[in-house]
């Protein structure tokens, strides 16, 4: 059920912030508005006043940075995002996972900005960011702050968002050229349906490892304790069993519409000795330390 609210397009990012800092109740942010209008017309959200944030200086700009690393402005449609982004292997799991999102249409609408802020523990492009690294730059009536991604959740619904904020650019540092990234949705459906399981997963130089979930705790996670883990010489069958059981230890999913949480707990263990046997083919042994797919197989 719709109720009546006013729709704002501000001209500079002061004066969006300071509306929304005004009005702490009845103010939401509106970026594409696939989430938002959503719950509006489902009557789970009331708001007075929608803020459009596409029209702020920056808030679509996508560039690379002259550090080596992309700043992408958070009202990017994310099928922008997926013709921007470098064609190296890097980032492979964020392409992926914007590829993920809903339909070719929805991802016309749909930005960056709003799957993190929706803050849903599913949302597609946060396992993918996490692994990279990213970190949001945030303005606010009082100005702006840097907040890295991994701290930036509270809970389902829930972010370190303090009144009147608004996430203005993603920011990724500078990636290694030998870096090789994946990220491997379950769905109960090819397109349109979100995660059962997401698991993304990026392999640098020096064996060493990132793994973040989707879907099975209440926020996103990166799983810290695989970032410990240093094989050898050569990937082994029992490393690989290592960071399955230490991926899978970090999961605590639930049971809901879309999976059990024991489907979901399998789901992740299979899916991460794929994203692991999938990177390792990808990865020359030489340029990673003595890397190989054959040992794990
Ligand atoms: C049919 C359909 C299929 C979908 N499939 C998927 C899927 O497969 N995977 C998936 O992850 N999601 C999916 N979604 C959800 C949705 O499309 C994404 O989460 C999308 O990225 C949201 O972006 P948006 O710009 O539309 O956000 P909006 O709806 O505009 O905003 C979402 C929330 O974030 C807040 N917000 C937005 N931008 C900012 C900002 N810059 N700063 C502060 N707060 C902000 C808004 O106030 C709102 O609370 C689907 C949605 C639909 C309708």
């Amino acid at each position: 059920m719709w109720n009546e609210f006013e729709y704002l397009v501000p001209n500079s990012w002061a004066e969006a912030c300071n509306f929304l800092a005004s009005n702490p109740y009845t103010a939401k942010v509106y970026a594409g508005g696939t989430d938002i209008l959503v719950r509006c017309r489902e009557g789970h959200l009331k708001p007075e006043y929608l803020v459009d944030i596409k029209h702020l200086p920056g808030s679509r700009a996508i560039g690379a940075n002259s550090d080596g690393g992309i700043s992408i402005g958070a009202a990017t449609p994310l099928n922008e995002i997926e013709r921007f982004l470098p064609d190296r292997l890097g980032f492979q799991a964020l392409r992926q996972a914007v590829h993920s999102v809903g339909s070719y249409q929805i991802r016309n609408r749909a930005s960056l900005g709003g799957n993190i802020c929706n803050a849903s523990p599913a949302a597609d492009t946060v396992p993918a960011l996490l692994i990279l690294g990213a970190a949001l730059s945030i303005v606010g009536a009082i100005g702006e702050r840097s907040v890295p991604l991994c701290d930036f959740f509270l809970g389902p619904g829930k972010t370190v968002l303090k009144q009147g904020e608004i996430v203005k650019s993603i920011e990724l540092p500078f990636l290694d050229e030998r870096a090789v990234s994946v990220y491997i949705k379950t769905a109960r459906t090819k397109a349109v349906d979100l995660a059962q399981v997401g698991v993304a997963m990026l392999l640098l130089p020096g064996r060493r490892i990132s793994v973040a979930l989707g879907a099975v705790a209440p926020k996103p996670l990166r799983v810290l304790a695989v970032e410990e883990i240093r094989p050898q010489a050569v990937w082994t069958k029992e490393d690989l069993e290592i960071v399955v059981s230490q991926v899978v230890a970090a999961a605590s999913p639930i049971t809901d519409l879309r999976a059990t949480a024991e489907y979901r707990r399998h789901l992740v263990a299979v899916q991460t000795g794929r994203a692991l046997r999938e990177l390792l083919s990808l990865c020359s042994p030489r340029e990673n330390g003595g890397m190989s797919s054959e040992e794990t197989t």
